[in-house]
């Protein structure tokens, strides 16, 4: 159903090409803990799950993992406790309660309840540039138009005021956007037309 390809690109194949490893990695920032999002942040070793990146402190915020912990009948698909448990049972998993400013240096936390309960968007700024890594708030450049959503969206209002204020910002600052579901594009710009946006140029990173 989800076309997984166990020889395909993985996170830390990913990183080898950049000559870094799991140990070179301390921070994970978790946007949610549906499947699609938090699957590669633990691994099997012999018949035990244990964190992917043994160094890490990973972050999630509290509302997210009580959600995740007692699903609702609409949600309980996508999150698995195979997948953050590990993470709780090696104490690894730091738990945040609302928007950071600077938890790292240049590195910026929002919270999006519209798609579910406490997903946290993640923006890096650094040298006058930003990018907004907007989590399932955007899944892809088409659902950059404020009235375009997911039917995985638990609150569909919410979530198109949530988009019109972060959108807001990024078109504003003329900051890249980061889509983790796009099949044609990485990241794009985008533009305010009235009160709808609209993607003004697409990149592959
Ligand atoms: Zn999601």
């Amino acid at each position: 159903m989800f076309n997984i390809n166990p020889n395909g690109p993985t996170l830390v194949k990913s990183l080898n090409e950049h000559g870094l490893g799991p140990d070179d990695i301390h921070e994970v920032i978790l946007t949610h803990l549906h499947f699609d999002h938090v699957g590669g942040g633990v691994r099997a070793e012999g018949s035990r799950l244990v964190p992917t990146f043994p160094k890490a402190r990973y972050s999630i915020q509290r509302a997210n993992l009580t959600t995740a912990s007692h699903p609702n009948l609409r949600e309980r698909s996508s999150y698995f406790a195979s997948n953050f448990q590990p993470l709780i049972d090696h104490q690894v998993l730091h738990i945040l309660e609302g928007p950071q400013t600077n938890y790292l240096p240049g590195v910026s936390l929002f919270i999006s309840n519209g798609h579910t309960e406490g997903q946290q968007l993640v923006k890096i700024s650094d040298n006058g540039l930003s990018l907004l890594y907007a989590g399932d708030l955007v899944p892809t450049s088409t659902h950059v138009r404020t009235a375009w959503l997911m039917g995985y969206d638990l609150n569909p209002v919410l979530l198109m005021e949530e988009k019109q204020k972060y959108l807001s910002m990024v078109a504003e600052e003329k900051g890249y956007l980061f889509f983790e579901h796009d099949p044609y594009c990485d990241a794009a710009l985008i533009e305010k037309i009235g009160s709808d946006f609209q993607v003004s140029q697409r990149f592959w990173l």
